[in-house]
């Protein structure tokens, strides 16, 4: 089958202030100085993927940078007041961050998509996820309670909730901004200050964000923002030694290398990681739902998304009205420039992830799965690959157990509910699932079942401020969102006073 590459003409015109900060060298952001050369003097470049072409340059930050960012967030935890301010006073900081995001979001939309690629209505959608997680968390700092404990007499015994100090955070290049917004906006309801380090192929919307948050009047040193590989600067970052804690999120295997190191030094470090998400529709589910819905939870960011469905299992009785009506969906996606407005589908982000799914798509076939849609990338400029189904996969194929991070989507048959749980459940990680089904008792019992850290019914992706998400084993050991994630951001102190002295 074969797509159109650009369809609309609805062309998104990129702004005035967009075109002058791609334009611009940009720097760092740490402490006073809102647009800092690295030490060296080394810059990157921003490629813009959906064209292959230089957008501008970055600075290339190092470990003298990070050391640099670090001394400004401890001294903001002091020197600025940050420690000692009021929690009304961070709860405003985090709700002028929120409509700062939200007046800006244009801005911050056009550069995610110049810079990675996702379609410009994606960029807008995650824009507005960012303004509800500042907006979320700005309603925490007034209410982090600490306790009075019912201990013997005749003592008083309570818990005090304290920040842990400066928090690093390693965030990846699928989605920047709601990344950034998923470790900023606790750790700073919480009271820390923060270093972070966008990934190198996406790091243009940290840096704006940055300037909003300096805008909005965050004492300098709160927020600070290093640029630069992450051998280098991610590292410097984990090995500080008064960086207390490590949010990262990205692979498995760089996660498990920073969880090594963050604990060797004892320090608090949580990671969110890969997903291989199973994604079983029953025999008594809206059919015709559950194929729109997979499709679009499928296809989002080009599949670029920890928890897309990528491994979906349909009962053998509606197997092949689901693979339809999933082609159809499939087929009708509008796939190009990411900057039109009815785009649905981009570029993946780089040539290396543009190289690597061509890769799985020819292990699937050598495999023997059934390649049903799609399967090659558009003959133009730019690292388009079309949206792909492979059916009749096993669930020990390559293809069924490794993440591929692109637009991949494998196909596989069951019979009974006990079968489902089984494949479903045979995977290396645990991150998310989703089931399609009317029955409610069949719902309950197959959240219950299913190894992974989310289980969607009747939808798929969806996240919500006040709620935590996060995966375990291979896929992670943390929460973000919710209450859980704030509380990682602090620490307890216990006091106990003698009543009787
Ligand atoms: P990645 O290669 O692991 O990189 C993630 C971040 O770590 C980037 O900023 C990267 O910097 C940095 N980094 C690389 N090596 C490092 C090192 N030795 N020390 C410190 N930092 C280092 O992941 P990615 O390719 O950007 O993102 C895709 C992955 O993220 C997928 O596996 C996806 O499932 C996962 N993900 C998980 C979630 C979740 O919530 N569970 C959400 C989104 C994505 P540079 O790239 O600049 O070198
Ligand atoms: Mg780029």
């Amino acid at each position: 089958m074969t797509y159109d590459a650009v369809i609309s003409e609805t062309s998104h015109e990129i702004s005035l202030a967009t075109q002058a900060f791609i334009e611009r060298t940009q720097g760092l952001r740490i402490g006073t100085d809102a647009d800092r050369e690295a030490t060296s003097g080394a810059t990157f470049q921003s490629i813009n993927p959906a064209t292959e072409k230089v957008l501008g340059s970055i600075a290339s930050g190092s470990a003298e940078d990070v050391d640099s960012a670090v001394a400004a967030a401890s001294a903001a935890l002091s020197s600025s007041g940050w420690g000692t301010a009021s929690p009304a006073t961070r709860a405003q900081y985090l709700f002028d961050l929120a409509d700062a995001v939200e007046a800006n979001r244009e801005q911050l939309a056009e550069l995610e998509t110049l810079d990675m690629g996702k379609p410009i209505s994606q960029a807008l959608d995650d824009v507005g996820g960012v303004a509800a997680v500042f907006r979320y968390y700005g309603g925490w700092p007034t209410k982090l309670e600490g306790s009075i404990n019912p201990v013997r007499q005749p003592y008083f015994g309570m818990t005090q909730i304290e920040p842990l100090g400066v928090c690093g955070a390693i965030t990846p290049w699928n989605f920047p901004l709601v990344m950034a917004s998923h470790k900023i906006g606790p750790a700073l309801a919480a009271g820390n200050t923060m270093v972070i380090k966008p990934a190198e192929v996406s790091s243009y919307s940290t840096l704006l964000l940055a300037d909003l948050a300096r805008q909005v009047g965050l004492p300098p040193g709160v927020l600070n923002v290093v640029t630069g590989p992450g051998r280098t600067v991610g590292q410097a970052i984990v090995d500080h030694p008064d960086v207390v804690k490590i949010s990262f999120t990205g692979s498995t295997p760089v996660g498990r290398r920073i969880l090594e190191a963050g604990s060797r030094q004892m320090k608090k470090v949580s990671v969110e990681l890969g997903g291989k998400s199973a994604n079983i529709v029953f025999p008594d589910a809206d059919i015709q739902a559950a194929a729109k819905g997979s499709a679009e939870a499928m296809w989002e960011n080009a599949g670029q998304v920890c928890v897309a469905p990528t491994r979906m299992f349909v009962h053998e009785d509606v197997y092949d009205e689901l693979v339809e009506a999933l082609a159809r969906e499939t087929r009708a996606l509008r796939i190009g420039d990411p900057l039109l407005t009815d785009t649905e589908v981009g570029p993946l982000v780089s040539k290396d992830q543009y190289v690597s799914v061509q890769e799985y798509i020819d292990i699937a076939r050598s495999e023997g799965a059934h390649l049903s849609v799609g399967g090659r990338a558009l003959d133009q400029a730019g690292y388009f690959v079309e949206p792909t189904i492979f059916t009749d996969v096993r669930n020990d194929m390559r293809i069924a157990q490794e993440e591929v991070f692109g637009p991949v989507l494998s196909v596989l048959r069951f019979r009974t509910e006990e079968e489902a749980i089984r494949l479903a459940n045979d995977s290396a990680y645990d991150l998310a699932a989703a089931v399609w089904t009317r029955d409610v008792a069949r719902a309950l019992r197959m959240s219950k079942a299913l190894k992974a850290g989310t289980v969607w019914v009747n939808t798929h992706g969806r996240l919500d401020p006040a709620q935590s998400f996060g995966g375990y084993s291979k896929s992670g050991n943390s929460r973000e969102l919710g209450r859980e994630s704030v509380l990682s951001y602090t620490r307890s102190k216990a006091v106990m006073i003698d009543m009787s002295a």
